[in-house]
């Protein structure tokens, strides 16, 4: 027998109908990439996307179609995104800080027909549109006035868009149609093309608003710092119109200052960014002696969140810290650090300790720890696998079948990283597969390491390699890049680890650098750093041979 209730499909289109609907005068702030603040509203917002869907279709966009963005978060970002939906087409947001050539495969790839870019990208499509052949039309999110000379042949939005009426109703579409692209940062190999359906996308939303997850409401002011085109923007732009949370968007200013200036003045309550944007902050706010009142609470993923940042946050400017981990076949939330009942009464380096985990499963995810033969390994918090998930917001296939591999039986998808879980179902990845060191046949976590090491004062960055060794295979090195002004050793940095960690996790050594190389999602590049230090010999090496 089947149960009697309606077919109400989970499309992305009703996120904005309720939010101009129930939240109608809430309002998205942004700070545009002209300079001024512009304010709107959900209403406004929802008004502007009907046209954009109609603007689509006169323009010939049909179901299905992909349609690139450029652009940082600000008003017309989030109208790109749910007219592109409205005219059944798909968002495809891309990366700017990817290299040029990587984004044209991309765009070549998705075969882009629209692509809407911010004024700051125009450089960067000049170089790239003439190697995209699917691509139609360019729309500089501007108005006449702003638009710069330019080789290319542009439309800017504002007049674009005037060319319809908001008179149009949105396209029907499937729950299970395409929604979303993004493609995943692809540190070896290719990129890949993650696929959002309506679905996934809601769900994904209703899940990140709980309160053991994200725990937004009307009441909250949030500001996605982490860009749009990140990992589905953390799915941000619907969970903020499905709860009514006004939405404060930084556009392209995200250093310490700039950030400050908004969260002040917008008095925002929550935000959310990978760590290194709150190492600014954190550095900009001790410098300039400012602090941050109306902010309660920011969630941090993306990279590990080392426990001097979770700290200074708690302690320092009360705002409390969400350590959280995912990844953009995830739509990307994965994990969630938030208290429970268990955490009562631990004293304070229990519980910093703990919160340098990645976080339990909200409802909707499954997640286990494997050994390379598939088997599944205890949930003991010790015993360090395979990460793998599955779920309704987590990717069944790449685009065109790339990668299939990643996929196991069962809809397990092996994450790449390497993991415990322990008894509470308290998750902490130890490395990605690829970067974890293997040395005398045991593993050494990197990131653990790593966490540690800036925690020293005078080190502004720190990144752990594996180099070989004859006789352990692979030994740590400690590589560092010391804060402006500071005078650190080699021995320091040896001596503060000392008592920290297991002595064979030891670095055998510390290589002091002026910069570790960063990915286009700002995570540090080992592959880099290890071809770098190709050559480097460890002195515990040196004195075997
Ligand atoms: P992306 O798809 O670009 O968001 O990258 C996802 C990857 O980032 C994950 O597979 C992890 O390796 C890493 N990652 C994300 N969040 C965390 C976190 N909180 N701690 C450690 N690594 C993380």
């Amino acid at each position: 027998m089947l149960g009697l209730m309606q077919e109400w499909p989970l499309l992305c289109t009703k996120v904005i109908d309720h939010a101009a609907r129930n939240h109608g005068m809430r309002e998205v702030v942004s700070r545009s990439v002209e300079g001024p603040i512009h304010r709107t509203t959900y209403a406004d917002i929802r008004q502007r996307s009907l046209r954009l869907a109609k603007r689509l279709q006169a323009d010939g966009v049909r179901p299905g179609a992909r349609i690139g963005t450029l652009a940082w978060n600000t008003w017309r970002h989030l109208e790109c995104w749910y007219g592109i939906l409205g005219a059944g087409a798909i968002y495809h947001t891309l990366n700017p800080r990817l290299f040029p050539d990587q984004i044209a495969w991309i765009m070549n790839d998705a075969e882009d027909e629209i692509v809407f870019a911010d004024l700051t990208f125009i450089p960067l499509l000049e170089a790239i549109a003439p190697r995209v052949p699917s691509l139609k039309r360019i729309v500089v999110l501007t108005d006449a006035a702003h638009l710069p000379q330019t080789t290319l042949d542009v439309v800017p939005y504002e007049e674009w868009l005037a060319e319809a009426d908001d008179d149009f109703t949105w396209l029907e579409a499937d729950e299970r149609d395409a929604a979303g692209m993004c493609y995943t940062s692809g540190t070896t190999g290719m990129p890949k093309g993650v696929v959002y359906s309506h679905r996934s996308n809601v769900l994904h939303s209703m899940i990140a608003t709980q309160p053991d997850a994200m725990n937004l409401s009307s009441r909250d002011r949030v500001m996605p710092v982490v860009p749009l085109f990140h990992a589905n923007g953390w799915g941000i732009a619907f969970s903020c119109p499905m709860v009514g949370a006004a939405m404060i968007m930084p556009g392209p200013k995200m250093d310490g200052a700039s950030i400050h200036e908004l969260l002040s003045a917008e008095r925002v309550s929550f935000s959310a960014a990978v760590p290194t944007v709150w190492m600014m902050l954190l550095q900009h706010l001790q410098s300039s002696g400012a602090t941050v009142p109306d902010l309660k609470r920011v969630v941090i993923g993306g990279a590990a969140c080392p426990r001097v940042v979770c700290e200074a946050f708690e302690k320092r400017y009360g705002v409390e810290v969400v350590h959280a981990w995912g990844m953009t076949e995830m739509s990307p939330l994965g994990t969630l650090n938030v208290p429970t009942p268990d955490w009562d009464g631990l004293d304070d380096d229990a519980l910093y300790r703990l919160k340098e985990k990645q976080g339990r499963v909200p409802f909707g995810v499954e997640m286990k720890v494997t050994d390379d033969e598939n088997r599944e390994l205890p949930g003991d918090g010790r015993s360090f696998g395979r990460l793998k998930v599955r779920g309704p917001a987590v990717s069944s296939a790449y685009y065109k079948g790339a990668g299939a591999e990643a996929f196991g039986p069962e809809g397990w998808f092996d994450t790449g990283d390497v993991a415990h879980i322990d008894p509470q179902g308290t998750m902490q990845i130890t490395d990605r597969a690829k970067d974890v060191i293997k040395s005398g046949g045991e593993w050494i976590s990197t990131i653990e390491l790593e966490n540690l090491a800036v925690g020293h004062p005078d080190v502004a960055e720190a990144a752990v390699i594996g180099v070989p060794h004859p006789k352990w295979d692979e030994r740590p090195l400690l590589v560092v890049v010391p804060r402006e002004g500071a005078s650190l050793t080699r021995e320091a940095m040896l001596t503060y680890l000392e008592g920290r960690v297991a002595r064979w996790w030891m670095p055998d050594d510390v290589a002091f650098v002026e910069a570790i190389p960063h990915t286009a999602t700002g995570k540090i590049q080992k592959m880099e750093l290890r071809k770098s230090f190709a050559n480097y010999r460890l002195p515990s090496a040196e004195a075997l041979t």
